[in-house]
């Protein structure tokens, strides 16, 4: 029996990316199991995290923005909590954490896009086990993140809802009987849209999510389905499966969160709301279980009565069939990918470019630095700087 392990209490937490919708969330999850939470970071939201200070009594917060550290100082001035700034002070706090909790320290990382990737190192540097809500961590860096977490001999906690699903899911069976990973998808907003239909669409309609309740950046890239090819990237990573081994299932109801798929031909599924306070509340409890009365509520199958599939349209969301070709063909290609959707997410965001436009942009850049044999990066320099040439570039196409 794997599950031999017993539930022996949870462990204490620091949140990154504290301000976000994840970040909130995993708040949430804290305060309802009472749980130590030792530092919050942010990068400029000053009044949340000192509102999320004062309930929580964290000993650091690390403000990305210079200036928010130091407003944040000035905010906390008295309290204990000591105010620290940007990717120096995250490494700074986690060289001086003490616990004496006999369940350790997990510490979330749910910062922002590509931002969260030093942190993660940071974290994996320092020994602690990483609860990933942030993707762009293995989508940019997933190379130089995956060999640091297994030569630290840290398990990476995932804390997207596909993600948890699979690594629940992945218990049932050893990791050469798997035959395939089903990834399941909401569709987004313009599901059964045509081309022409998409021509149409608005910034308001954008962020009517059907199903889940996330930030405005995801929300958009659920609508175009770039959030699905960055889980497909982020899965071949996490769980060492080939892109071939990924097949993306439309799901309209969000109540089966991924399924896998095993050389038996039998399928295993992870059902549940849809509410990511399960995956972050999993992330700590992880092999373990607890029970979740005030955090998410049961699952009521006969109100859902049935539950449907169908195959992403991968003509009208080019986005998607991208990804796969950026993992495939490797390298920093699917930074590239991150990098040019950032900035276009970013300009259809307020409201430069129309949503068609956006793959358009994206797909331009990613054939541009294909051009200039990024998939030959390897190191995080390397990465880092095709990052940055692709925000350049992309910015030039809008
Ligand atoms: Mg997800």
């Amino acid at each position: 029996m794997s599950n031999i392990k017993k539930y022996n209490g949870i462990p204490d937490m620091v949140i990154l990316g504290s301000t976000g919708s994840v970040g909130e969330q995993a708040v949430d999850v804290a305060l309802s199991h009472g749980l130590r939470v030792h530092a919050l970071s942010a990068d400029k939201s000053v009044r949340k995290v000192e509102a999320q200070a004062r309930r929580l009594a964290p000993e650091f917060c690390i403000m990305n923005d210079v200036a928010a550290a130091r407003e944040l100082k000035i905010a906390l001035a008295d309290t204990n909590v000591k105010v620290l700034q940007g990717v120096d002070g995250i490494a700074r706090m986690l060289s001086e954490l003490k616990t004496d909790n006999p369940n350790g320290i997990v510490v979330e990382n749910s910062i922002l896009g590509k931002a969260g990737l030093e942190p993660t190192l940071k974290v994996l540097e320092a020994g602690y086990p990483l609860a990933l809500a942030n993707k762009e961590s293995l989508v940019v860096g997933g190379e130089i993140v995956m060999p640091l977490a297994k030569k630290q001999g840290i398990t990476i906690l995932p804390v997207d809802s596909e993600h948890c699903a699979i690594f629940q899911c992945l218990r049932s069976g050893n990791h050469d009987e798997i035959k395939k990973i089903l990834l399941t998808a909401s569709g987004g907003p313009f599901f059964g849209y045509d081309k022409s239909a998409l021509k149409g669409v608005t910034l308001q309609d954008t962020l009517k999510h059907p199903t889940w309740n996330m930030g405005a950046k995801i929300t958009v890239d659920s609508a175009t389905l770039m959030n699905k090819g960055f889980e497909v990237i982020e899965a071949v990573h996490l769980f060492d499966v080939t892109p071939s081994q990924i097949e993306v299932v439309v799901h309209r109801e969000s109540i089966i969160h991924s399924m896998v798929e095993y050389i038996d031909n039998s399928v295993i599924a992870q059902m549940s709301v849809p509410d990511m306070r399960h995956c972050v509340q999993y992330a700590l409890t992880h092999p373990c279980r607890t029970t979740a009365e005030n955090t998410t509520p049961a699952l009521d199958l006969f109100a859902k009565g049935k539950l449907t599939f169908v195959r992403p349209d991968t003509e009208v969301f080019t986005l998607l069939p991208l990804a796969y070709s950026c993992i495939d063909r490797g390298g920093a290609l699917p930074c590239a990918l991150n990098a040019a959707n950032e900035i276009a997410v970013a300009a259809f965001l307020k409201e430069k470019i129309p949503f068609w436009k956006i793959s358009d942009v994206v797909e331009k850049a990613v054939g541009y630095m294909d051009g200039r044999g990024v998939r030959d990066v390897h190191t995080l320099d390397g990465i880092l700087e095709v990052d940055a040439d692709t925000r350049a570039y992309t910015q030039q196409l809008l």
